[in-house]
């Protein structure tokens, strides 16, 4: 999820994992974003991102109790389709207004579906290795979702999708609907400042962060002292860098995430006059 950096008095702005990882990527593009504030395009990803993370928030959020225990397994799947199909609806008007082709959109439905039932079917796995009801199971692995969490230490914020606090051992995991199954550098980071945040606010070391690649499966890496230190050096320096709001001191990273064959950078049209 994409979280804006606000105004406060220690720091300059309140720094997210998606604005570290934007600067990290052009100092130019953190500039456009969140200092000169241009509105971003919107785009089938993050529509189809925000959709398939609210038929998640719904799931967890319905009474299973009152699912028949013979069938749980199929009535949940339908279920959760459901909310996908819900969210869909609620959003085809900004879904239309991204002119994509009637089979490209459908390519884009389909696949969130097929991730969300993906997500269903290993979520059953887990359930179906308890000692009790599916609906039992179901209460007891129910993680807590969306919660926002914020550093007044660090000037660093976030919203961690779902936090796991199962018999002693706490896990984050964040929710992507990515082509690729891969940990990167970025994730790694969004990772590192989770367990920064939720180590401050809860006084307790997370066991594990890890991402749920929806199309694929899921990731976790082990939490230590390296890892929270990684995160507060990037965030130190971001705050180091960014008191400025003199455009020169943004410079600009040109590279193939400028304008590619499908699409181009939210502000290429703005960056190429200036
Ligand atoms: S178009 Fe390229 S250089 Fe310009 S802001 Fe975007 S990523 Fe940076």
């Amino acid at each position: 999820m994409t979280d804006i950096p606000i105004q406060v008095s220690k720091f300059t702005r309140i720094q997210s994992p998606s604005s570290i990882n934007t600067h990290r990527q052009c100092a130019r593009k953190y500039y456009y974003s969140y200092i000169k504030k241009l509105q971003s395009l919107p785009s089938i990803h993050l529509i189809r991102g925000k959709i398939v993370h609210s038929a998640l928030e719904d799931f967890f959020k319905f009474d299973v109790s009152k699912l028949t225990p013979e069938s749980f397994e199929i009535e949940s799947k339908m279920i959760i389709s459901n909310f996908f199909k819900t969210h869909w609806e609620n959003n085809k008007n900004a879904l239309s207004s991204l002119n994509l082709a009637d089979d490209e959109l459908k390519h884009y439905h389909d696949e969130s579906l097929m991730m969300l039932q993906n997500f269903h079917h290993t979520f059953m796995e887990k359930l179906k290795l308890q000692s009790m009801s599916l609906a039992e199971a179901f209460k007891k692995l129910t993680p807590k979702t969306e919660k926002h969490y914020q550093s007044k230490t660090h000037g660093v914020r976030g919203f961690i999708d779902a936090i796991h606090e199962i018999e002693n051992k706490v896990i984050l995991m964040d929710y992507k609907t990515s082509k690729k199954d891969i940990i990167t550098e970025d994730y790694k980071l969004q990772l590192a400042i989770y367990a920064l945040l939720y180590q401050e606010t809860h006084n307790i070391l997370p066991d594990e962060v890890g991402i749920n690649f929806l199309k694929f499966n899921e990731q976790t890496i082990k939490v230590d002292q390296e890892l929270l230190e990684f995160a507060k050096k990037e965030v130190a320096l971001i705050h180091e860098k960014t008191t400025s709001t003199d455009m020169k001191d943004y410079p600009k990273t040109i590279t193939p995430l400028c304008k590619w064959h499908s699409g181009q950078c939210d502000y290429y049209n703005t960056c190429i006059k200036e």
